[in-house]
């Protein structure tokens, strides 16, 4: 559902005062809050096995950026089959964080099908960064996952596309499964390498609209790190910020990035400073949510920014202390990835 169309005012300029730390959005727990996925749309034009069987927005995105959100990321569903997202981009990007002399970070997550004609485009509209989701670097293999032909050169041409246009280096995201891409990990190493790609390996969490997950199905960091130190020893690299969710290596030579992302084997929601918007306008607090929050329906209710400003704040405050994947009595959440916005 596209529910989010742009038309957005410049904010205030930024100010920087610890009594500002009264007024940024933060949970029970502590944790400032700075960071929001936006799924522009759940429309998807792949069905990758381990996923599937307008103004309200834009205005929301404003109120989002004045109590403190520094870093959007747009992801869905596959945000580039959104009507209207350069000019989404164009005009989020006049926005400046409210708490951060920094500008607004604007990131994309996409399977990067229809990337290469649109990355410079996307540049230019103002996107920061790019991440691509690519789960195999052997066209069969990855076929296989994303059950459309051909996708492989399509992405790798989209990943270059977006290096030429300055939105490197880029990011690339490969989800294991155990028994479909577990073959890749040496391979995704050297592409790293030769394709000056930071490649994220992500732990398979329980969020497919089939639900296949079980603990098997996962491979976990210890055997990514072990798998990558036998062929070359890796390197750990500093974290870019509390909050990232990646542990970073490099090789002994410096060639090549890898980043490992382990919410199952090692969660970080002691640091999590996300929050999620559903393409159809509601407030997601954790990826494992069993509830979310519907902004969209209060705001075309009559409700001011003050309101919903207040509404976040209660619904924040409320955040998860984390998730219980893999304990007694785990639920998955109450929409699947591509609904909620990876
Ligand atoms: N369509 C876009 C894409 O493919 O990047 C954006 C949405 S997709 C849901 C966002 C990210 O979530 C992708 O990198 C995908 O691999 C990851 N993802 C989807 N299901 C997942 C799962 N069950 N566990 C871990 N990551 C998952």
């Amino acid at each position: 559902m596209n529910t989010i169309l742009p038309i957005l005012e410049p904010a205030a300029p930024p100010s920087l005062t610890d009594e500002n730390d009264s007024l940024r959005l933060r949970d029970s727990h502590g944790r400032f809050i700075t960071d929001l996925r936006l799924s522009v749309t759940d429309r998807c034009n792949y069905r990758c096995v381990y996923c599937r069987t307008g103004t309200d927005g834009a205005r929301l995105l404003r109120i989002f950026v004045s109590l403190g959100i520094e870093k959007i990321r747009l992801t869905g569903g596959e945000p580039l089959l959104r009507h209207g997202l350069l000019d989404l981009i164009h005009e989020t990007a006049q926005l400046r964080p409210a708490f951060s002399e920094q500008p607004l970070d604007i990131a994309l997550t996409t399977n990067g099908h229809l990337l290469a004609p649109l990355a410079q485009p996307l540049k230019d509209a103002g996107l920061s960064r790019i991440t691509v989701s690519m789960d195999a670097v052997d066209a069969e293999t990855f076929t296989r996952i994303t059950r459309v032909p051909g996708s492989f050169e399509r992405v790798r041409a989209g990943i270059r596309a977006a290096q030429d246009a300055g939105l490197g280096p880029v990011k690339v995201n490969c989800v294991l499964l155990r028994g479909f891409n577990d073959t890749q990990i040496e391979a995704f190493a050297e592409f790293s390498r030769t394709e000056n790609v930071i490649v994220r390996f992500i732990e398979f969490m329980p969020l497919e609209e089939d639900r296949k997950w079980t603990p098997e199905s996962v491979v976990p960091m210890s055997e990514i790190v072990a798998r990558l130190n036998a062929i070359r020893p890796l390197v750990p690299l500093a974290a870019n910020n509390p909050s990232e969710t990646a542990r970073r290596f490099t090789f002994a030579d410096g060639r090549g990035e890898i980043g490992i992302i382990a919410p199952v084997s090692q969660p970080f929601c002691g640091h999590c400073s996300r929050i999620r918007l559903t393409s159809d306008g509601s407030l997601r607090t954790c990826l494992f949510s069993q509830s979310d929050h519907d902004l969209v329906g209060l705001l075309r209710r009559g409700a001011t920014d003050d309101d919903l400003r207040t509404r976040i704040r209660a619904v924040v405050h409320r955040k998860e202390a984390r998730h219980h994947i893999g304990e007694p009595g785990f639920q998955q959440p109450s929409r699947s990835m591509v609904h909620i916005g990876g």
